[in-house]
């Protein structure tokens, strides 16, 4: 076995979560070593966010066009694929090489290992022949991967996840899309405005479920004015793929046929890879559960997606931010408070670190590390309309046993609302808790719902008073103003 190297921090994972947490900690001055098996970056910036959101950028702006008519003229739109996979290829992944992000963190001070890592007991960290003995901590942000449903046939056939979906340099005729999730949502949407005839396929009984009911259906109307025939209450029972391309059976004998089958049924962590039972943390579990400062155990932390916390990019890069602080705070303690690196210049920028971050904790802080608070977790499925959302929903605050108050308006009753003629595509809906006279829970659907969604946001997280809320002046004629009618409506 190969002897053992002393460093600070071992990363495990550079996605989003762990290349934040590795480069904030490299540049105060610890040695740190960073373990990637694929891309440094991970999901969003080669599979996910970014290539996705360009992929709608163009799709909103074929759509955008053709709203022309009636309003400013006529236009003839003519979708092409090429430059959107161009942009994907050039622009947003290089290439899908991460050679700068390489170097993003190694000029940071980080010390990069490519390769496949797991925990070989307390501290300790094998990545092939090498093996490292972190003497303050091991982070996991191993990220999740595609979670394919038990349907029969189905991992025998060339199916695509989101790979695939976003590689595509050639768009099929038809395509069968497994999941009404928002990655499920978003694709089908961007396909269908170029040209691609789809089918969705969702087992539950509506599209968006973890959403409001009205956000479910202001997407399925969307998607279905934009030729997207929607299937809903349908489970897969059997997949089969031949020289036609794929056929899917659903429990009650329904079939779908298509060229190509896009299956996004959720996603879920492989904890049974990184070697967990060696420092005695179970491996069985969909997610790994963490406390409030992102432990998992005595010198273990997790960020990201592995967490369960909510797959998002901004989830991971917030759960970052407490990680560093506290083990920052934890290699100053180890040290009775000294610095951490032994350079005055480092001791600044590590205690630094920690403590404007404990400043920026407000509701979420604890001493001097800020602790992680989801109530106000913000979410966009970036469909047209967008659905932006924060938050509880109605039924969870209603399951709750909180004492709820809802308001509801349509973007179409607003000035602005009527003027962009948004028909019936855009609203706000308010969950407040009665006795506490606060805002618990949003959405705001509409054609900038996600950015409208910010100051609702604001509201739930700083629980800023109802009675604040209405003497608030909304501008005139913005798609926020809609969030006064809203509050009006609030019984
Ligand atoms: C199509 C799509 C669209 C999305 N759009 C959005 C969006 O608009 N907004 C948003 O906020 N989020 C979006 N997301 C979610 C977002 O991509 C994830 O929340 C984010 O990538 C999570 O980051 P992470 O660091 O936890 O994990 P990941 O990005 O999954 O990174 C984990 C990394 O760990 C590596 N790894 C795993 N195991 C090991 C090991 N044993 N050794 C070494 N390396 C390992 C993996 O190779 C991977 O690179 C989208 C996701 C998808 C799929």
């Amino acid at each position: 076995m190969a002897e053992p190297e002393t460093v600070d921090v071992v990363v495990l994972g550079l996605g989003v979560g762990g290349e934040e947490v590795a480069g904030r900690l490299a540049e105060a001055g610890l040695t740190v070593v960073g373990v990637e098996r694929d891309l440094v970056g991970g999901e969003c910036p080669y599979w996910g966010c970014v290539p996705s959101k360009m992929m709608i950028r163009a799709a909103n702006a074929v759509a955008e066009a053709r709203r022309l008519d009636g309003l400013g003229g006529t236009v003839t739109v003519t979708p092409d694929w090429a430059p959107v996979a161009k942009r994907i290829r050039e622009e947003a992944t290089d290439e899908w090489d991460d050679r700068v992000a390489v170097q993003r963190f190694t000029d940071k001070g980080g010390r990069f290992v490519r390769g496949s890592g797991r925990i070989d007991g307390p501290g300790r960290v094998r990545v092939g022949e090498q093996v490292f003995q972190a003497r303050h901590g091991i982070v996991l942000g191993t990220g999740t991967r595609p979670s394919v449903p038990p349907v029969e046939g189905l991992t025998q056939t060339p199916y695509w996840t989101n790979h695939e979906a976003i590689e595509v340099e050639e768009l099929p005729g038809t395509l069968l899309v497994l999941g009404g999730g928002a990655i499920g949502l978003e694709l089908a949407q961007v396909f269908a405005r170029f040209g691609v005839r789809v089918t969705l396929v969702e087992a539950l009984d509506r599209v968006l479920a973890v959403e409001e009911p009205e956000a479910s259906e202001a997407a399925a109307a969307a998607l279905r004015a934009d030729g997207v025939a929607i299937h809903t209450g349908v489970k897969a029972a059997r997949v089969e793929h031949g020289s036609e391309g794929f056929t899917l059976r659903g429990t009650d004998g329904a079939e779908f046929t298509a060229e190509r089958l896009l299956v996004v049924t959720g996603r879920r962590a492989h904890l049974d890879e990184l070697g967990l039972d060696t420092v005695g943390v179970d491996a069985d579990g969909r997610y790994l559960p963490v406390d409030d400062r992102l432990h998992v155990t005595e010198g273990i932390w997790a960020v990201g997606d592995v967490t369960g916390e909510g797959a998002f990019t901004h989830i991971a890069v917030y759960q970052a931010s407490i990680v560093v602080a506290d083990m920052l705070d934890h290699v100053r303690r180890s040290q009775g408070g000294a610095d951490p690196s032994g350079t005055a210049s480092v001791v600044g920028g590590a205690v630094g670190a920690a403590s404007s971050l404990a400043a920026t904790g407000s509701s979420g802080s604890a001493g001097s590390v800020p602790r992680a608070d989801y109530r106000a977790l913000p979410r966009v499925t970036f469909t047209d309309p967008e659905i932006g959302a924060v938050g509880l929903t109605e039924q969870q605050a209603r399951e709750r046993g909180i004492n709820v108050q809802v308001g509801f308006t349509r973007l179409a009753s607003s000035a602005r609302g009527w003027i962009h003629k948004t028909d019936e595509d855009g609203f706000i809906k308010l969950v407040a808790d009665a006795d506490q006279g606060v805002l618990i829970g949003a959405t705001s659907a509409g054609p900038a719902g996600g950015e409208v969604l910010s100051g609702l946001v604001v509201a739930v997280h700083a629980a800023v008073p109802l009675s604040q809320l209405r003497h608030m002046i909304y501008a005139y004629p913005t798609f926020h103003r809609a969030i006064s009618d809203a509050l009006r409506n609030l019984s």
